[in-house]
Order: C-alpha cells, then structure tokens, then sequence
C-alpha cells in the first residue's frame, strides 16, 4: 500500500505527536486503538531501483502479557471511582457557584483499577523493542511511504493496534539521477569521435555496459536515448523506463608535437571562422 506523504498525514497527524502515545497513570478503562508509528528509513539508489528487502528495529508499546492489556492486576478489573461515583465529574462551589470539572481520579472514565498491574504500572501497555522485515519493491521512489498495517503501538484495553508508515529516503547516485521511471547520465566523448562518429560503451544502472552509437557530427548538450534501460515501474516490474544519456564532448588538452601538427592541419581544412557569429543563449 503506497501513498505519498500529503496522502492522509493531517490524519494521523494527532497520533504521532502525543495523542494517546501519552500514558496516563493507569485509570483508563476504555478500549483504544494503538497510535500509529514513523519510521524514517534511507536506502541506496539502487536499492530504490531494484528493490530491496530492510530489517528496522523500533520501539513500540506491546500489549502487556501480564495483564493483557487491562492493566489490572489478578484480574481484579475496574471498579467505580470513589471520588465521583462514576459520574466522571466532580463539583466545586466556588462562592455562590458550584462548577462541575472532569474527575481527576478517574479523567472522567467513571472507573479506576483498583489494583493496577506492577508490569505495565496500569498502561495495558509496555515499551518493547520489534524488529521487522520491511520489502521494498522494485521502483519505489524518494519521498514515498510504505504502510504496514497492526504493526504501530499496541492497543490499550483490548483496543486494536496501531500502524507503522516507513518513509522511504533515497540517497542520491554519484552519476545517475532520475525522473519518475527515466535515468539520467552524462558521458564524456572525444572531438573526433563527436565529428566523425562511432561507439562508445557506457554503464547502466543494472551494471550492465551497453554499446551506444555516436552518429556524425554530434555536439555537446545532445541527448541520445537507450529504451528500457530505466527504472522499473511499481506496479509493474517487466516494464521499464528510458536512459537518456546526455554528450559532453570533450577537448583534449595534453597534445604531443604531433597531435598539435595534425591539429593545425585540421583547424585549415574545414576553415574555422575567427570572428564567429553571435548565437542566441539557451535559457
Ligand atoms: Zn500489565
Ligand atoms: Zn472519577
């Protein structure tokens, strides 16, 4: 199940930050579903590309097996709260004014554990350490989040738990970047090679080397296109995106005596300009 972050985040939003992730001091009666849990995690670019499978390790609040999650101890259970009667409020006069206020014994719940379970001190639930295998499939990209239902806090009196949003990081590659399912990279060519044309071999991102051909008189800044040699699409493993890979023709700068002769020679036959034309800027 995969969304993108702004998927339901003002949602759970709640239950990340406090919410019932807060132990109250073990008079809560009611049952209540376990908070949802982030888990932030960073993988290789090519991890993202061809999938991968993580181990994460995490701190979530188990149901106590003490108590199973009552939070009472020998099964004594919840009796009325003494101090309201189980009303959940108490009244205060205040001068001519009696003012009814949630019952600070009971928070309103109009029950209390009498004998609360020295395990979990009355919480149902404890801090436990989990560790889980988390599949990350082929094509995930940076940014989006894996939902792993059950897997967040436990719940409290028999309340059902939690779950647990991993958060995918992609490192960036040294050489590759991508867009969607298409590859990115640039590769450095020579000047007859540009002029003349031929083959290069360049890497892809399955290790693999593929033979490119350079045609005739090809500049700096073209982009040449190798088909299926791009990311696999999520949903869809047997289908893949491009590689485009973008030329920089490079200019030798270390010449031998004779490779500046040749130069030279060159530079006469095809008549290089020296007062060129002004070109338009690329924006
Ligand atoms: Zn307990
Ligand atoms: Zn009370």
């Amino acid at each position: 199940d995969f969304e993108d972050i702004f998927g339901d985040f003002s949602g759970i939003f709640d239950s990340f930050f406090g919410g019932n992730r807060r132990r109250t001091s073990g008079t809560r009666t009611t049952a209540r579903r376990g908070a949802d849990l982030r888990y932030d995690l960073e993988i290789e670019f090519n991890e993202a590309v061809f999938g991968t499978t993580k181990e994460i390790s995490y701190r979530r609040n188990a149901v106590c097996g003490v108590c199973q999650g009552t939070g009472a101890a020998g099964g004594a259970g919840k009796t009325m709260c003494p101090s309201c009667s189980g009303s959940g409020q108490v009244r205060r006069s205040s001068g001519f004014f009696s003012i009814a206020t949630t019952c600070p014994q009971c928070h309103g719940e109009g029950y209390i554990i009498k004998d609360p379970c020295r395990e979990c001190r009355g919480a149902g639930v404890v801090e436990k350490r989990r560790v889980i295998k988390v599949s990350i499939p082929a094509g995930m990209e940076d940014g989006r989040r894996i939902h792993i239902p059950d897997q967040g806090d436990g719940g409290m009196n028999g309340g059902p738990a939690g779950d647990l949003y991993v958060y995918i990081h992609v490192r960036p590659h040294e050489y590759f970047k991508r867009s969607g399912n298409d590859i990115y990279c640039m590769i450095p060519i020579g000047i007859t090679q540009a002029s003349l044309g031929g083959e290069v071999l360049v890497p892809t991102i399955d290790n693999k080397t593929v033979k490119v051909k350079i045609p005739a008189g090809t500049q700096t800044g073209k982009v040449l296109r190798l088909k299926g040699e791009g990311v696999p699409y999520l949903n869809n493993n047997s289908r893949r995106g491009d590689m485009y890979i973008e030329i920089m023709v490079e200019v030798p700068e270390k010449l031998t005596p004779r490779a500046k002769a040749l130069l030279k020679e060159l530079s006469e036959q095809i008549n290089e300009n020296p007062s060129p034309q002004l070109r338009r800027l690329s924006s």
